[in-house]
C-alpha cells in the first residue's frame, strides 16, 4: 500500500474532536490543548510510526494522560534535597490540600465573621511567630512579614532600611546564588551601596567598626549558603554585630537563606531565625522553599518597628506574597513533618533497608540492579559541602533517558556507565511507581 494511501485513512480532526473522550478532555484540558494532542497523534501515523487503524486509541490514550499544563512531575531519585531545577521543596500534603482551599475565592483579606476587611497573610503571620519564638534582646515585640522570595526579602530590607546609603557586608560573604545572580548586585540595583570590609578568608569587627560613617545605612550578614571556605578563616558573631550596630543606632540585617526558624539537630552547622534574634539581629531573612519545606515565600522576622517600616514601604506591594504560598506556608508551618525534612533526617539503616528491597525487586523483574553507596545533598538552601550518607540503586545507564522521559519523570545521577536511583527524596508510598517506570523503561530500552 502506497504512503498515499495510508494518509488517506488516517481519521479527519473534526472526527477526532467529536469522540468523547476529546469531548470530555475540552472540559478539563481546554481546545487549544485537546487540538494539539490530535494533530500529534496523526502527526505520527502520517510519519508511519502508528497504523491508522490505532489512530482513535492513541488519541484516547494521549487525552488521558495528558496534563493541563506543560509542567510534569517528577520522581527526585537525585538524593540532593532542595533541587532548584526540579522545583526546590516539594509541599506537604497539607499543604497541598491548603493551595487547593485557596485557588477559588477565599477569604484572604476578608473577615467572614465580621463581614470587614481583614489583614492579608494573618494565618501564615501567626504561624510563623508561634513557630519562631524569639525573645528578643531590646524587649521590643516580634513580627513577621511574607513576601515572595528571599531575594525580594533582601531588597525590600536594603531598601527600607538603608535607602541611598551605605550597607556594609564582609567580602566573604559577597555570594552568588545561582544562574548568576549575586545579592551584591541585587542590593546595588535598589539603590543602596555596598561597602565591602574585610578579606575574603577573615573580616573582624574591627572591619565593620572603621566602615561605619553617617552613610551607612545597615550592617548586613549574609549566610554563605552554597559554599564554605575552610582554613585560616574568621567571620563576626552575630551577637558581636548587633552590638556594634545598636551602638551606631543602625540595624543588622541577617540574610540565613536557608529557611529554619530553629536549631536542627541533623545540621548543626546551619543557622536558624531564632538563635539570629535572640543575638541581636534586628532583621532576620530566611527562605520558604528551602529547609522550611514550604512554597516559594521570603519570609522577613524582626523588631516590631522594623517589620511596620518594611510593610509600609512602596516596594512591599511589589514583592507581595501569592495567595497560594500564604496557604501553603501556613500548612507546612502547622502541619505534619513536610517531606524536606523527612528526607533530610532520613536514617541510613531505613535507606539501606529500602534500597536493597528495590533493588532486588528490580533485579528479580530481570533488569540488573545493585545498591552502591551514594551520599545525598541538602542542595540549594543550606548544608553546603555536608554529605549525607545512604545508597542507591544502580542500574543500566541507558534508562537514564527513558526514565526522564517517562510519565511519572524520573531523575537520578549517571555515575560510571549506571544511572543511580536514590531513595532518600522518594517517599516510600512512591516506590512502587519507581519500580513500574524502571520497568517501563527498560522495555522501552529493549523493544
Ligand atoms: C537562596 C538564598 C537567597 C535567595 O532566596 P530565594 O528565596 O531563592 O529568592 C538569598 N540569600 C541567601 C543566603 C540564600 O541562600
Amino acid at each position: 500500500m502506497s504512503a498515499q494511501d495510508t494518509r488517506r485513512r488516517i481519521p479527519r480532526t473534526d472526527h477526532l474532536l467529536a469522540l468523547p473522550a476529546a469531548l470530555r478532555a475540552e472540559q478539563s484540558l481546554g481546545g487549544q490543548r485537546v487540538r494539539e494532542v490530535v494533530r500529534g497523534v496523526q502527526e505520527r501515523a502520517r510519519r508511519g510510526e502508528i497504523p491508522p487503524e490505532a489512530v482513535v486509541e492513541e488519541v484516547t490514550a494521549a487525552l488521558a494522560a495528558s496534563r493541563p499544563a506543560s509542567m510534569r512531575p517528577v520522581l527526585n531519585a537525585t538524593g540532593v534535597i532542595v533541587h532548584t531545577n526540579l522545583g526546590r521543596a516539594p509541599l506537604s500534603p497539607a499543604a497541598r490540600r491548603a493551595v487547593a482551599d485557596a485557588a477559588g475565592y477565599a477569604d484572604v483579606e476578608f473577615d467572614l465573621a465580621a463581614g470587614v476587611r481583614s489583614r492579608r497573610g494573618a494565618g501564615a503571620r501567626a504561624a510563623l511567630l508561634r513557630s519562631c519564638p524569639a525573645v528578643l534582646p531590646s524587649g521590643e515585640e516580634l513580627d513577621a512579614l511574607v513576601v515572595n522570595n528571599g531575594a525580594a526579602a533582601l531588597l525590600l530590607a536594603a531598601t527600607a532600611l538603608a535607602g541611598d546609603g551605605e550597607v556594609i557586608l564582609s567580602r566573604g560573604e559577597m555570594i552568588e546564588i545561582g544562574a548568576g545572580f549575586r545579592l551584591p548586585d541585587l542590593i546595588a540595583s535598589a539603590g543602596a551601596r555596598i561597602r565591602e570590609v574585610g578579606a575574603t578568608n577573615r573580616t573582624h569587627l574591627a572591619d565593620y567598626r572603621a566602615a561605619i560613617t553617617e552613610r551607612t545605612g545597615a550592617l548586613l550578614s549574609i549566610h554563605p549558603s552554597n559554599y564554605r571556605i575552610t582554613g585560616f578563616t574568621a567571620s563576626v558573631p552575630h551577637a558581636e554585630l548587633a552590638e556594634l550596630a545598636h551602638a551606631h543606632a543602625l540595624p543588622l540585617i541577617a540574610d540565613l537563606g536557608s529557611g529554619l526558624l530553629a536549631p536542627e539537630p541533623s545540621l548543626p552547622q546551619e543557622p536558624d531565625a531564632r538563635t539570629a534574634l535572640e543575638a541581636g539581629a534586628d532583621l532576620v531573612i530566611t527562605s520558604g522553599d528551602k529547609l522550611l519545606g514550604g512554597p516559594q515565600a521570603g519570609i522577613l522576622l524582626g523588631r516590631a518597628g522594623v517589620i511596620d517600616a518594611l510593610a509600609r514601604h512602596p516596594l512591599a506591594r511589589a514583592v507581595r506574597a501569592d495567595k497560594l504560598a500564604l496557604a501553603a506556608l501556613e500548612a507546612t508551618l502547622v502541619g505534619p513533618v513536610p517531606p524536606v525534612l523527612s528526607s533530610l533526617r532520613a536514617e541510613a539503616s531505613q535507606l539501606r533497608r529500602r534500597t536493597e528491597q528495590l533493588a532486588a525487586r528490580i533485579d528479580g523483574s530481570g533488569v540488573p540492579a545493585r545498591v552502591v553507596p551514594h551520599d545525598g545533598r541538602v542542595g540549594g538552601g543550606g548544608g553546603a559541602e555536608v554529605p549525607l550518607p545512604g545508597w542507591a540503586v544502580a542500574v543500566p545507564g541507558s534508562l537514564a533517558a527513558p526514565l526522564r522521559r517517562g510519565a511519572p519523570a524520573v531523575v537520578g545521577t549517571l555515575r560510571e556507565g549506571s544511572c543511580l536511583l536514590d531513595l532518600r527524596c522518594v517517599p516510600p508510598a512512591q516506590e512502587d511507581v519507581l519500580l513500574a517506570a524502571v520497568l517501563a523503561a527498560a522495555d522501552g530500552t529493549s523493544a
